[in-house]
C-alpha cells in the first residue's frame, strides 16, 4: 500500500537530509519536463518530487518510517503555474523554489538551524530599443553574467565523496546558548552559532570549484522575447534566470528593462504617437498633399485649403500595439499628425509686394482686433503638451 519513497529517490533508509536533497536534485534535473521529453518522464518527475516532499519533512518521514503514507489523503503536486506571458522561461526554478525556499526548517531538522540553501537574488539588465522595435516586438540575444549552480558539487559545496559534518560547537543546533548572571537571576540567551553561521553543519572538505558556496559565476547568452507594445521603463521577467542562491538554492528572476530611444519624428504617449508636420502658410491656404513615413509604411495626407495652425489629423490605428497588463495586445493606438503652419520670415522685395497685393485684395491692410473665444489659449496649451512628451 505505502509507496517506497526511499526507493523512488534511490537512497538508503538511514539517509541524511543532505543525501536526500542531493538525490532529489540529481533526479529532478534529469527528469524535469523542460529537459526530458521522454514518455513517462513527467510522471516520474512528479513521483520523485512527492517523495522528496515527504522525506525532507521530518514529520512526514516519520510517518513513512512507521509504515504509513502521508500523501494518501492529499492529491498530487500542483501544476506549474503557466499563463504568465512574461515568464517565458519558467521551470525548474519555480519548482525548486517550492521545496528549498520558504524559510528553512524542512531540510535542517534542528530548531535553530537555518538552511544553507537559500533563494538567489534577482538580476536586472537594461536593453535599448528603437521605437520600431518597441512597436513590433523583438527577439534579442543577451549576455548575462550570473551565479549558476556549481556542476562539480551539484550545489552542495562539498568535495566529491565528502559530506558536511555536524558542527561541533553547537552540536548541530545552529545556535549557542550562554548563561549570564544578573541581579535578576540567571538569564539564558541564544545566538546563531559563530562557527557554522547557524547552519548546524560545516563543510569540512569544500569543493575546489566553488570553495563551498555551491555556485560559480558564468556568462551565458539567452534569448529574450520582447513583446510588441513595450515602452520605456517596462520590465520583462524571465523566471529563474537570475542569480542562483547560496548552496545551489533556487535562482531569482532576471528582469530586462526596456530603454526606449527617442525617435526623430514621433513622440510617444502610451500607445499613441504624435508628430508635427510643418506646412508653409501658402500651402495651408491653398491646400496640398504631404507624404509621411509612418511605422506601417508611407501615408499620403491631404492638407485642406484653409488649414489652420494646430489642425490635427488622426490616423486611426497607426500607433503602437496596446499591451495590457496580462501581456496580450488589444488594439492599437492612433497616430496624431499636427499641422504647424509656418509664417515666412525672410521675404524679399518681390515676395513682400505679392503679399501686400493679396492683403489689399482681401481688404486686410488695416488690422481690426478680434477676440476669439477658444483661440490662442487652447492652441499653445496643445503644443506645449506635445513638446513636453519629449522631455520625460
Ligand atoms: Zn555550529
Ligand atoms: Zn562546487
Amino acid at each position: 500500500m505505502a509507496r517506497d519513497y526511499y526507493g523512488i529517490l534511490g537512497v538508503a533508509k538511514d539517509a541524511t537530509p543532505e543525501q536526500i536533497k542531493r538525490a532529489y536534485r540529481k533526479l529532478a534535473r534529469e527528469l524535469h519536463p523542460d529537459v526530458n521529453q521522454e514518455e513517462g518522464a513527467h510522471e516520474r518527475f512528479q513521483e520523485v518530487t512527492n517523495a522528496y516532499e515527504v522525506l525532507s519533512d521530518p514529520k512526514k518521514r516519520q510517518v513513512v518510517d512507521l509504515g504509513g503514507d502521508p500523501l494518501d489523503s492529499s492529491g498530487g503536486g500542483a501544476g506549474a503555474g503557466g499563463g504568465d506571458p512574461f515568464a517565458g522561461f519558467g521551470g525548474l526554478g519555480d519548482i525548486m523554489d517550492a521545496f528549498f525556499g520558504g524559510g528553512g526548517g524542512a531540510a535542517g531538522g534542528g530548531r535553530g538551524t537555518r538552511s544553507r540553501v537559500q533563494q538567489g537574488s534577482d538580476a536586472l539588465l537594461r536593453l535599448e530599443l528603437t521605437l520600431e522595435e518597441c512597436a513590433s516586438g523583438v527577439n534579442r540575444d543577451i549576455t548575462v553574467d550570473t551565479a549558476v549552480m556549481c556542476e562539480t558539487c551539484d550545489g552542495g559545496g562539498s568535495r566529491a565523496g565528502s559530506a558536511p559534518s555536524t558542527c561541533d560547537t553547537c552540536g548541530g543546533r545552529g545556535e549557542v546558548q550562554s548563561v549570564q548572571r544578573s541581579f535578576l537571576g540567571q538569564v539564558m540567551t541564544s545566538r546563531p552559532c559563530p562557527v557554522c553561521r547557524g547552519f548546524g553543519e560545516v563543510i569540512t572538505d569544500p569543493c575546489q570549484q566553488c570553495g563551498g558556496d555551491g555556485r560559480v559565476r558564468a556568462r551565458r547568452t539567452i534569448t529574450v522575447k520582447i513583446p510588441a507594445g513595450v515602452g520605456d521603463g517596462m520590465r520583462v521577467r524571465l523566471a529563474g534566470e537570475g542569480e542562483v542562491g547560496p548552496g545551489g538554492g533556487p535562482p531569482g528572476d532576471l528582469f530586462v528593462e526596456v530603454e526606449e530611444k527617442q525617435h526623430e519624428r514621433f513622440v510617444r504617449d502610451g500607445a499613441d504617437l504624435h508628430c508635427t508636420v510643418e506646412v508653409p502658410m501658402t500651402a495651408a491656404a491653398l491646400g496640398t498633399t504631404v507624404i509621411l513615413d509612418t511605422l506601417d509604411g508611407r501615408e499620403e495626407l491631404t492638407v485642406e485649403p484653409g488649414t489652420q495652425p494646430g489642425t490635427e489629423h488622426v490616423l486611426s490605428g497607426q500607433g503602437l500595439p496596446k499591451l495590457r497588463s496580462n501581456g496580450r495586445v488589444s488594439g492599437h493606438g492612433d497616430l496624431h499628425v499636427h499641422f504647424d503652419v509656418v509664417v515666412p520670415t525672410k521675404l524679399d522685395e518681390q515676395q513682400s509686394e505679392l503679399i501686400r497685393q493679396l492683403a489689399a485684395a482681401r481688404g486686410e491692410e488695416q488690422l481690426e482686433p478680434t477676440v476669439s473665444a477658444n483661440g490662442d489659449g487652447h492652441r499653445s496649451g496643445l503644443f506645449s503638451r506635445i513638446r513636453s512628451f519629449g522631455h520625460r
